[in-house]
């Protein structure tokens, strides 16, 4: 296959995110614990997002509503006003947090775009992710920037077809299996999966390793070279 475009996740792709709001569950787990332990909290906090995610979508604002939701349902009502408030500074925090590149991202950009267009595709608050492309010094390699609400087989179909590029000719790399890589290889596309750390359990999908259009790599550094081991090989991974 002739890998044509690239597209890049941004969380836990490019820049540090999930382990931030790892810390921020901590925190939050710390003030609830007068009345419930953290694994109770988890498990609450889960189930709250999930149900709102169809509502206010991903990012660290509904994350914080659905933070002080668990909070008040939790405790029965009896959680006051100054740890409200807590909750809401945590949420802050999340927006506000510099952004630190992963090891290797700029050079890896630098080597994947020769040769090959650059689009950065990404979910969450489009204010969010607007400041966090802006902040990282890394948004003129793309030749465009999709913040999208979902990333499912449709949306990817649309970017596609707004670049003018077939799904045989896109590579995908991310850290989710469920967002950057399942979707696309269901298209036709291909996908670099790079795992981060730690994984939002909601990202957490099934992805056959024996895929033909698929490639694992330990890091963004080993990316450009798993594209290129991609781009020689025939569309069926022949
Ligand atoms: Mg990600």
């Amino acid at each position: 296959m002739a890998v044509e475009l690239i597209g890049l996740d941004a969380d836990d792709t490019l820049w540090h995110s999930e382990g931030h709001y790892e810390m921020t569950q901590e925190r939050y787990s710390e003030l609830l614990a007068p009345w419930v332990d953290k694994d109770e909290i988890s498990a609450a906090l889960l189930e709250t997002e999930r149900r709102n995610l169809k509502i206010f979508g991903y990012g660290a604002k509904g994350f914080t509503l659905s933070m002080i939701e668990t909070a008040i349902g939790l405790t029965g009502g009896e959680v006051d006003g100054r740890r409200i408030e807590q909750i809401v500074s945590f949420g802050k925090e999340l927006l506000d947090h510099p952004v630190e590149l992963l090891d290797g991202v700029a050079k890896a950009l630098e080597d994947l775009s020769t040769g090959h267009r650059l689009a950065l595709i990404t979910k969450g608050d489009l204010f969010h992710q607007e400041s966090k492309i802006a902040a990282s010094g890394l948004a003129e390699i793309f030749e465009r920037v999709e913040i999208v609400t979902e990333k499912d087989a449709d949306t990817y179909g649309r970017v596609l077809n707004a670049a003018g590029v077939e799904p045989t000719g896109f590579c995908m790399i991310g850290n989710s299996l469920r967002s950057d890589i399942s979707p696309v290889l269901e298209l036709g596309g291909a996908g670099v999966h790079v795992p981060y750390h730690v994984t939002w359990v909601m990202e957490h999908a099934e992805v056959d390793d024996a895929h033909p259009r698929l490639r694992r790599v330990e890091s963004i550094t080993d990316a450009p070279e798993a594209v290129r081991r991609l781009g020689a090989q025939g569309v069926n991974g022949a």
